[in-house]
């Protein structure tokens, strides 16, 4: 069975997945962020920018996700309040943040 969410749900400061198996995961737009798929906070992440420019301290408790759009079947699009929109999250990569990985064939 290939694993889908079947409802994506908007939390105070996060989303819930409901997926097709049963399995329900809960994300913190925190997490969500620091793990941006996106080029640009990857290639951030793993330090290969010349320059790099810092957020301010509180810039984790300003952040807001302003929305959610479906791309195709196979991820979702996360809108930032800071402008930033470049982020996919292939469903496959959510739900490995939420729980281990399953020996599915
Ligand atoms: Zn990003």
């Amino acid at each position: 069975m290939k694993l889908q969410p079947t409802e994506i749900k908007r939390l105070p400061a996060g989303i819930a997945i409901q997926w097709n198996d049963g399995y329900r995961s809960e994300y913190s737009q925190t997490l969500l962020r620091q793990k941006c798929p996106c080029a640009r906070c990857d290639s951030l992440r793993q330090g290969k920018e010349p320059l790099r420019i810092l957020p301010p301290d509180d810039f984790f408790e300003k952040l807001k996700l302003t929305d959610i759009q479906l791309v195709g079947r196979y991820a979702i699009r996360l809108i930032w309040s800071d402008g930033h929109r470049t982020g996919i999250y292939p469903f496959d990569l959510l739900r490995s943040l939420s729980s281990p990985p399953t020996n599915e064939t």
